[in-house]
């Protein structure tokens, strides 16, 4: 069932995903190269829980961590831990938080010091498609037209779209229903409707949509090793538009 919030519900989720945003920025500025991905976890946990809040990551299906971390070939669900950043890394930070009974979700990839030009237009290219996404979001349209604009947008630029994992509902769960794929057909789909808050997060790779998940059940990879990205934010379905709600 799809949830769709009233205004006072809209305004109460508004925190959560603020604080999101700013746990998200936190970490882009946090970033130094030599820095391992578990230090970088322990500053984005401290900040969350500075603004009362609770990473909404943390312990959630058994993860172990306040933030998914991604590094490079990672596509999502990295675990952080002992792995160093180096100069021309990519990192995709995932974060969420959780505040007064609502779930703030967003990510986004950042460079670690001078990157190459391939892993740039990667990323010029994902965060793009994200903001193609969310301009169909628009009450009267359908899910699949979301879908479609961040598709058309990658694949275009001879980039791909991974299939397996897909953004989602959010609201009092961090995970709520309609499913929200990177790729589908214009005007198939759930219809939008005002109230409507959804997770759009395109996973684009340079080379095949193939993945791959480790032995650890989480991590997931590009199956040829090539670069990925990532990037989320938390919108609003409303009357005047779409509306980032994950803004810091
Ligand atoms: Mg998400």
């Amino acid at each position: 069932m799809i949830i769709v919030k009233n205004s006072r519900e809209l305004n109460d989720m508004r925190d959560a995903c603020r604080i999101s945003a700013q746990a998200l920025q936190f970490a882009g500025e946090s970033i130094k190269v030599g820095m391992t991905t578990g230090e970088l976890d322990r500053k984005i946990r401290h900040f969350i829980e500075k603004q009362g809040a609770t990473p909404s990551f943390l312990g959630y299906g058994g993860f172990p961590a306040s933030a998914c971390l991604s590094v490079n070939e990672t596509v999502i669900h990295g675990i952080p831990g002992d792995r160093v950043l180096h100069e021309g890394d990519i990192v995709s930070v995932d974060v969420g938080a959780f505040y007064r009974g609502y779930h703030g979700d967003n990510a986004a990839t950042f460079p670690v010091g001078k990157i190459s030009d391939e892993a740039q237009a990667l990323l010029d290219a994902t965060r793009e498609s994200l903001y193609e996404g969310i301009a169909q979001a628009v009450a009267g349209n359908r899910i699949g037209d979301i879908s479609h604009a961040v598709q058309a947008y990658v694949e275009e630029r001879g980039y791909s779209v991974v299939r397996q994992y897909v953004g989602h509902g959010v609201g009092t769960h961090l995970h709520e229903e309609p499913n929200v794929p990177n790729f589908g057909t214009p005007g198939r789909g759930p219809r939008l409707v005002p109230g409507m808050t959804i997770a759009i997060e395109p996973m684009i790779n340079c080379g095949t949509h193939e993945i791959e998940v480790l032995p650890d059940g989480w991590t997931v990879l590009t199956k040829d090793r090539k670069l990925s990205a990532h990037f989320e934010h938390t919108i609003a379905v409303t009357t005047e538009g779409p509306v980032i709600l994950t803004q810091p």
